[in-house]
């Protein structure tokens, strides 16, 4: 017997119409790229979206054919989010900070049909706009009087241009809540990028999840930065949750250095943060000196790479600012785990509530996960065993897009499918996980993959390299860097100096390793696979120059 319940499909398009008529006055400011601030209304996210959906019909867009952003957070991004998906469209967030050829592959893999960018982008879609035939409509993100003049870039058109004769009213259409909505690449460990593809039931039920008070906590009396970028798994799904609660949002624009976050934080009364370590740690470098204080911010989510003590303290003894540590992957829309605490723990003295908080946290109704060992055997929640971390979920990928990287999940002694994350961790008796170490090969600095595959595929096509393994660093800004381990030639020579030159030009700036470190050999495993845990435990002593 089926229940008798209202049968209505999730769609991204009814959190929007949810935000206008329920609080379509709640407040969205941004810094733009011009440097001044913009200020309007759920209500003006809502009819301008629908302004987007026309335009898109105008030129005759497919079902299901992407729209990509190369953009920083802010309120036109805000609206494609909601009108490329809301008319069926798939919205394709690149992340500006690849380096170009990168962005052509990509762009040319997911077959953009339009490509809409900050101005601050024009130079790097200038290098690649010839390379994208797929693309067959750029837009610039700006008003018709910032358009440059001669960009070289065919048609290019200005966003306010493109949306000023569409009209406001647009019938959403209603469709399977399966279908795609938006897509995400994220750096493959071993070839090319992979993307996530997230439809509007995932995103929609990720959006409820991630609202939660032990989740994210967003509320109708928040005022939400989120720092964390919106081409970086839709900034973990903040403008989603915003939208079905009515919470204020401030976006930051591309200024996101400490002063520029510190001031929007009081001007806009922020109570609410969210983005990666590097972030927060250039927030307290600008604050401590100049002695500065936050007047309402209140809770800051950090993740996407490990939150350190020092960080955690600083925000919750100098600043008396809570902070959640939260854990997830581009293949998990990305919430994954949030460390709160529990009633039990809340009578406990503040180093041992320190010691639980330091975890990534405890998974969220929608992610179930488990550890397992080497033969896929299940390992005990005792807080001391690690294992390979596993998850399910109606929000965690079952395939890449376009099939690209084989079948990702792996099946377990009962028959159920699960994603392996590529993260070592252990889970305790309470359900709080911990990251103890990664089994995928790939760094990740300051919130951003630096593929070592790409690394070492670079340093082996110098003629003086027989061999080069790319391994992560600690770096106290950057959590990691990349050094390049190399085995030269017989009688052939390369100085360190001449092997970083060669990667100029051939990944981007902030992916070039930050030293090279010639060895005899590397050590390699039976099938002739170099053992970079064997390598790491070789240099454990290893400091970066000038460390
Ligand atoms: P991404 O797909 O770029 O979001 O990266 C996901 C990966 O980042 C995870 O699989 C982890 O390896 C790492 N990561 C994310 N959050 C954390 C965290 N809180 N602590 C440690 N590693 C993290």
């Amino acid at each position: 017997m089926l229940g008798l319940m209202q049968n209505q499909p999730l769609l991204i398009s009814s959190l929007i119409d949810f935000a206008e008529r329920h609080h379509g006055d709640g407040e969205i400011v941004s810094r733009r790229v011009e440097g001044d601030i913009h200020r309007y209304a759920w209500r003006d996210v809502a009819r301008r979206a629908r302004q987007v959906a026309n335009g898109l019909d105008a030129w005759q867009l497919g079902f299901g054919d992407r729209v990509a952003t190369l953009a920083w957070n802010g309120y036109r991004h805000l609206e494609l989010y909601f009108g490329v998906s809301g008319s069926g469209r798939v919205l394709h967030t690149i992340n500006p900070r690849l380096h170009p050829e990168q962005i052509a592959w990509i762009a040319n893999h997911a077959e953009d049909q339009v490509l809409c960018f900050d101005l601050s982008f024009l130079p790097l879609v200038q290098a690649v706009h010839a390379k994208c035939p797929t693309v067959k409509h750029w837009v610039a993100l700006c008003d018709a009087d910032k358009l440059p003049a001669d960009s070289g870039i065919p048609g290019l058109q200005s966003y306010e241009t493109w949306l000023a004769d569409k009209p406001g009213t647009y019938q959403w259409p209603v469709f399977d809540e399966n279908t795609a909505s938006s897509m995400c690449y994220t750096s493959g460990t071993t070839g090319n990028p992979k993307a996530a593809l997230y439809s509007h039931r995932s995103t929609t039920l990720h959006a409820y999840a991630a609202a939660l008070p032990d989740v994210m906590g967003i509320s109708a009396r928040d005022a939400i930065l989120p720092v964390v970028p919106m081409f970086h798994v839709n900034a973990w799904g903040i403008p989603y949750s915003a939208a079905l609660t009515g919470a204020k949002l401030v976006f930051p624009g591309p200024a996101m250095d400490g002063k520029s976050i510190y001031e929007l934080i009081e001007a806009e009364k922020v109570s609410y943060a969210a983005g990666v370590p590097t972030v927060w740690q250039m927030l307290l470098m600008h604050m401590k000196p100049a002695g500065l204080k936050f007047s309402t911010l209140k809770r800051t989510v950090i993740g996407g790479s490990a939150c350190p003590p020092a960080m955690i303290n600083a925000f919750r003894e100098d600043y008396g600012v809570e902070v959640l540590h939260a854990w997830g992957m581009t293949e998990m829309s990305p919430l994954g785990t949030l460390c709160t605490l529990k009633n039990k723990h809340l009578d406990l003295p503040k180093e041992e509530q320190m010691k639980i908080l330091l975890k990534q946290g405890r998974a969220i109704y929608g992610v179930d996960m488990k550890i397992v060992g080497a033969n896929g055997e299940d390992l005990p929640f005792d807080g001391k065993t690690a294992g390979d971390l596993l998850v399910r979920g109606p929000w965690v990928v079952r395939e890449y897009f376009k099939g690209e990287g084989g079948a990702p999940l792996v099946r377990d002694a009962q028959g159920v499918e699960w994603f392996p994350t590529g993260d070592v961790a252990t889970i305790d008796a309470d359900g709080f996980m911990q990251i103890t170490d990664r089994s995928k090969d790939v760094i990740k600095s300051g919130g951003e993959w630096i593929s070592s595959i790409d690394i070492e595929n670079i340093a082996v096509a110098h003629p003086a390299v027989a061999m080069a393994a790319c391994i992560g660093v600690f770096h106290p800004k950057w959590d990691e860097r990349p050094i390049v381990v190399v085995v030269k030639k017989p009688n052939a020579e390369v100085s360190r100096e001449e092997l970083l030159k060669f990667y100029e030009g051939k990944t981007a700036k902030w992916q070039i390793p930050d030293d090279v470190v010639f060895v005899d050999a590397i050590p390699l495993g039976a099938t002739g696979k170099m053992l970079k845990t064997r390598l790491r435990e070789q240099l454990k002593d290893y400091r970066l120059p000038g460390l």
